[in-house]
């Protein structure tokens, strides 16, 4: 079989049977995780990652780092990645990665991931997982990557950029990184999963046209989470780049700063009504993550008080909400040696893992001498 026998809407995970397949299979595997006899018969397990562009921000501790350490604390084997290759997919340098780097490695560990359980490792330490992206580049066509739904948004976001090579191949890198730890599990939004689409075509195809059919590589499946997606000061989607979040790791003045700054509008009584009011439904939508109140009843609360009430709010329950998170986090920010040793050890275990994924690829190529 050629690449090209494959039905190309099997990999629009936007078209809607793919995406109810998709679906129905993270359904399947969420009550595989929550059922502690099966999931220990299943042998999961999770791959994850972050770009480390800067701080994690509140988006990430609701979105993310939450549901990770509640996988790890059930006992299924985690691996987290620090995309530090994927940095220059859409910028010209990586910025201060190293620092970048430890400040995600306290967030983690400040959120629960724990060490000894979940493997934490960067992309530069791994070259294994370079040289599986170029096997795996054999088994793609340049016409999937490019209607890729994920790369066009992210070129999107990048203000007229020339799409890069490496912006094109980042689906078949993030397929190296999956399969390279023989990650079976990826929890990812719905905009994530043409990746793990593509991941699954490409274990597939390893094992039919290289593998002889045996299945070497298990055809991973991405676990849908249903969680918002939190929205900034500026009323667009929380994000590193856009600057427009509140990091874990800000001090409550800093906190308190860069919310009495973020615009609002002229309108004195508080309501929510997202289309009109962009930026204060965010900050009525942010307040209630941490209160556990819905946005139209923080802006009942508030009512007449204003944007100045509204935003005192905002940096009450953010600051209350984070204190416990950033404590911890301080503590072992203060301890980089700490940090380094973790992310080394991490690295040796991930290393070990993708070499001898490696190694297997190379034997069923016929490249091993
Ligand atoms: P960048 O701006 O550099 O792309 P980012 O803040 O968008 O950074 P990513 O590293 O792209 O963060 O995302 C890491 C993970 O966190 C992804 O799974 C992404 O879906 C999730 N995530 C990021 N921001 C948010 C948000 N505002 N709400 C929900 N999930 C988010
Ligand atoms: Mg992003």
């Amino acid at each position: 079989m050629t690449i090209l026998d494959e039905n190309p809407r099997d990999l629009d995970a936007h078209s809607d049977a793919s995406y109810a397949a998709s679906r129905a299979r993270s359904q399947t595997l969420h009550a595989v995780i929550d059922d502690p006899q099966a999931r220990g018969r299943a042998g999961l397990r999770v791959l994850t990652g972050d770009r480390p562009t800067g701080p994690l921000h509140i988006g990430h501790l609701f979105a993310t780092l939450g549901s990770r350490v509640a996988i790890q604390d059930k006992g299924i084997e985690s691996y987290i990645l620090v995309a530090d290759y994927q940095v220059i997919t859409d910028r010209d340098s990586v910025g201060d990665v190293h620092g970048a780097t430890l400040g995600q490695l306290a967030d983690y560990l400040a959120a629960g991931i724990d060490p000894a359980r979940s493997t934490v490792f960067a992309h530069s330490a791994v070259p294994a997982i370079g040289q599986l992206t170029l096997a795996f580049l054999s088994l793609v066509t340049d016409a999937e990557l490019r209607r890729n739904p994920t790369v066009k948004d992210e070129l999107a976001a990048t203000d007229g950029r020339p799409l890069s090579g490496l912006l094109l191949t980042y689906p078949v890198h993030q397929a190296a990184d999956i399969l390279g730890v023989h990650g079976t599990v990826v929890p990812v939004g719905r905009d994530q999963l043409p990746h793990v689409e593509q991941t699954r075509a490409i274990a597939r195809r390893f094992n039919s046209r290289y593998a002889g059919g045996e299945e070497y590589f298990r055809a991973p499946d991405a676990l849908l989470t249903d969680l918002p997606v939190v929205p900034g000061l500026d009323g667009a989607k929380m994000s590193t780049s856009r600057g427009n979040g509140i990091s874990l790791g800000m001090t409550a003045d800093e906190t308190a700063s860069r919310i009495r700054k973020a615009r609002t509008d002229s309108e004195r009584r508080i309501s929510f009504e997202p289309d009109t009011r962009p930026e204060v439904a965010s900050m009525l939508r942010i307040t209630g993550l941490f209160t556990g109140e819905r946005p139209d009843e923080v802006a009942a609360r508030i009512g007449d008080g204003g944007a100045a009430a509204l935003k005192r709010e905002l940096t009450m329950a953010v600051n209350d909400g984070l204190a416990a998170h950033r404590a911890r986090r301080a503590e072992l920010a203060a301890d980089p040696e700490y940090l380094e040793e973790v992310l080394r050890q991490g690295n040796v275990r991930a290393r070990e893992v993708a070499v001898r994924t490696l190694e297997d690829v190379h034997d069923r190529l016929g490249l091993r001498l």
